[in-house]
């Protein structure tokens, strides 16, 4: 009975993160700088999606390849490039090997 009666809450608050969302937070969430209601939300998307779980990792692998980043001053597109070149690089590696 009162499951029945909560269901269709549970549905309701349990919204998810899109991924665009999810990879506009990944700076915020490596830098520790995220509050923990929208930690916890992003880590509930990690958890079912692939997509955002590599980027958070391509991301976590650039910031240490840095030493830091600045992403705040980085526009999105040289981001983007940057991401895609961190790709490449990383494929060519494995390919090699
Ligand atoms: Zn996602």
């Amino acid at each position: 009975m009162i499951r029945v009666l909560l269901r269709p809450l549970l549905g309701r608050t349990r919204r998810q993160l899109t991924c665009q969302r999810t990879v506009e937070l990944v700076t915020d969430y490596l830098e520790g700088a995220l509050p923990d209601r929208q930690r916890a939300r992003f880590e509930a998307h990690l958890a079912g999606c692939v997509h955002c779980t590599r980027y958070l990792e391509q991301m976590g692998a650039t910031i240490r390849a840095l030493g830091h980043l600045e992403v705040a001053s980085v526009p999105p597109e040289v981001l983007a490039e940057l991401v895609t070149v961190y790709r490449r690089v990383r494929s060519d590696r494995r390919a090699g090997d």
